[in-house]
């Protein structure tokens, strides 16, 4: 799979908007109204979740552009309840959010990914 522009139309077919239609199952971790947060298929982490706004954003450029304040304060906050609901604030997370070819996006729906469960080590550039 190629890394995909973080630009252009939103992609009704892309993996994710599949899996919010329930047409490729998921495993949950946490959903509301705006977003909807699942298990990594290939977890870089013992925990490796995805948080997505249920709306069409392709980037977070997109998101910050088009979503209405309610919708990236929904979203922001249902991040921090992932960390919050899986436990992951004693022991630590990383939060990353890739866009565009250089930073390797691979499905061109904004995700936020949640690491944690083992040390992670310095950030990488
Ligand atoms: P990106 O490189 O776009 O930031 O990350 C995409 C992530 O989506 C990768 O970590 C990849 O393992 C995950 N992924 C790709 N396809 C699927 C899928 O069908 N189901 C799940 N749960 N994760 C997926």
């Amino acid at each position: 799979m190629e890394a995909v522009d973080a630009r252009g139309p939103y992609d009704d077919e892309n993996i994710f908007a599949k899996i919010l239609r329930g047409e490729i199952p998921s495993t949950k971790v946490y959903e509301d109204e705006w977003s909807y947060a699942f298990e990594d298929i290939n977890p870089q982490a013992p925990t490796h979740v995805l948080v997505i706004p249920k709306g069409k954003y392709r980037s977070w450029v997109d998101f910050t552009e088009s979503a209405s304040a309610e919708e990236i304060a929904g979203f922001i906050r249902a991040v921090g309840a992932v960390a919050r609901e899986l436990g992951l604030e004693d022991d630590g997370y990383r939060l990353l959010v890739n866009a565009g070819k250089n930073a390797h996006q691979m499905v061109p729906h904004l995700h936020v990914h949640v690491f944690a469960g083992r040390p992670l080590g310095p950030m990488l550039a």
